[in-house]
């Protein structure tokens, strides 16, 4: 026993772990063969007679035939969903309420297949798809039916109305929580919606069709058009659409933003980030190697409020990234259906391809680049875990988002050059701060110009908590009381 113990100790120390077996989910992820368009209530086949494929970039395997919608059909959507307005905006809060009741229910009734879809799909880790995305989806729909009969106490003393038909488009990251992000405050308030998801990721928006259809939602009142780019441009530029709702790229929110200047629309933009991760000598080092490793390896760094950028006291320096390097060498990367994987596959070769152009520029740039042994399946698209040390503020892994598994590791001595170092970015989206004093906390935090900043944690949510971005992560804010607010014209 005493030897036993000693083993595991030795294992611990120099990494030298055991192998797990492979434990792949096998559920059904119940894929259709071929999706139309979602409009009016039905699916329907796209009047610009193009598919395209949705592969996954688990195994690169063909996963279904996705209906291409060309501007006639966005246009049908925002017809359908103007037609749906009158009645849906007029109908009781508790009415409405009781259909997100029942979205959220048969969501919680078919998770286990949503998530082993998403994971096929997007090709992040089983156990994220089915611990954190479905569930976290589930709950922003249970929270936002509880406050479509009360939306009184959302502007007390004012009348809160909603805005008509709502364009939104969402990205690849957390497709099917990104959705429920979106269209959850919009039906509470009202609102009817077109609604278009990423190219790479629209298997589970259209399996939330189904659900939508299945809780008898009127017809018109969500429509779901997918396709890439183009079809994202025809969502934002449709004259009938009240308000646009994206989360995405900056360069596409800086595009947007002028598209839609002098229209009237409204606008909330949820863009990219850089967000630092600041360690004092004062924090528990164990639990902040823990919440570094999550800050950046959750969901394989596409996250836009990642913690890319680590911040650490020089003093410290040496002991957390010793212990860091240790922390990664237990990280599995590989199979997304394996439910022992920590870090799954990138979600497409073209992002595959943006994050190793950017680590090989950090290299030849003079970043000291540390990666785990680790096997990677040669089919679909891998990236080991990476650390990137010897950067400076001017390093483009430094400045730019990689979004991806990959940390770019900065040093500071005090908490003013801490502040000053994680504000010296274009983006503010997230923030966390590790420390064992209160006080020191609040005051960092109370510097950082960024949306969110966690306190000794990182990457926390929940659906009453506002969510967005300062400077170029965008504008508006998502979740929460103020959240439900940018889908309503308050009178
Ligand atoms: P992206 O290229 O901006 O795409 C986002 C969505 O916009 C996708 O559905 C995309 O379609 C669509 N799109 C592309 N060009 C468009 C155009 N001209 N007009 C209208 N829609 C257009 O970004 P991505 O690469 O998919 O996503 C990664 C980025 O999103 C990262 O920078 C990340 O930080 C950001 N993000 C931010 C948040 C947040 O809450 N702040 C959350 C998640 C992600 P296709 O993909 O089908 O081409
Ligand atoms: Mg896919």
């Amino acid at each position: 026993m005493a030897t036993k113990k000693k083993q595991v100790a030795r294992e611990l120390l120099f990494g030298d772990f055991w192998e797990f077996d492979p434990a792949p989910e096998t559920a059904p992820a119940g894929i259709a063969d071929r999706y139309g368009l979602f409009i009016g209530g039905e699916f329907v086949a796209p009047k610009s007679k193009k598919w395209f494929d949705s592969i996954s970039p688990r195994d690169e395997a063909k996963l279904s035939e996705i209906a291409l919608a060309n501007e006639a059909d966005v246009a049908a959507a925002y017809a359908a969903a103007a037609k749906a307005f009158p009645a849906w905006s007029k109908l009781p809060g508790a009415e409405r309420g009781k259909y997100l009741y029942r979205l959220a229910r048969l969501l919680q009734d078919r998770a286990r297949e949503f998530a082993v879809a998403e994971t096929l799909d997007g090709g992040k880790p089983i156990r994220e798809a089915r611990d954190f995305d479905v569930p976290m989806a589930a709950a922003h729909f249970f929270y936002h039916a509880g406050w479509a009969d009360k939306l009184e106490y959302a502007a007390p003393g004012r009348d809160l109305r909603a805005l008509g038909v709502v364009g939104q488009v969402i990205p690849w990251n957390f497709p099917l929580l990104m959705l429920a992000w979106k269209l959850a405050p919009a039906l509470a308030l009202g609102n009817t919606v077109v609604l278009k998801p990423a190219e790479t990721t629209s298997i589970t928006a259209l399996k939330f069709a189904e659900l939508i259809r299945d809780a008898g939602l009127p017809p018109g009142v969500v429509n779901i058009v997918t396709g890439a780019g183009e079809t994202g441009a025809a969502v934002v530029r449709h004259k009938t659409a009240a308000k646009i709702a994206f989360t995405g790229s900056t360069g596409v929110g800086k595009w947007i933003q002028r598209e839609l200047a002098g229209t009237g629309k409204r606008l909330t933009l949820e863009l990219g980030g850089k967000g630092a991760n600041i360690v004092f000598e004062d924090a528990a080092i164990d639990q902040a190697v823990e919440g570094i490793i999550n800050g950046i390896f959750f969901n394989q760094g596409h996250v836009c409020c990642a913690g890319s950028r680590l911040l650490v006291q020089e003093s410290i320096e040496s002991e957390v990234l010793r212990k860091l390097k240790l922390r990664m060498k237990s990280l599995r990367t590989g199979d997304p259906l394996d439910k022992n994987t920590d870090i799954g596959a990138i979600n497409s070769k073209r992002q595959w391809e943006r994050i190793t152009e950017l680590v090989e520029a950090g290299v030849s740039e003079g970043a000291e680049i540390h990666q785990p042994a680790c096997e990677l399946p040669e089919k679909g698209f891998y990236f080991a875990p990476t650390l990137l040390c010897g950067v400076t503020q001017s390093h483009r892994v430094v400045k730019e988002e990689i979004f991806g598994p990959v940390l770019s590791v900065l040093t500071f001595r005090t908490p003013d050059e801490a502040v000053e170092k994680a504000n010296n970015t274009a983006y503010g989206l997230s923030a966390g701060v590790w420390t064992d004093k209160g006080s020191k906390y609040l005051a960092v935090a109370s510097q950082l110009k960024a949306g969110v900043v966690w306190g000794n944690s990182f990457n926390k949510f929940d659906p009453t908590s506002p969510f967005g971005g300062f400077k170029e992560s965008g504008f508006g804010r998502e979740g929460g009381r103020q959240g439900l607010l940018e889908y309503g014209e308050l009178e």
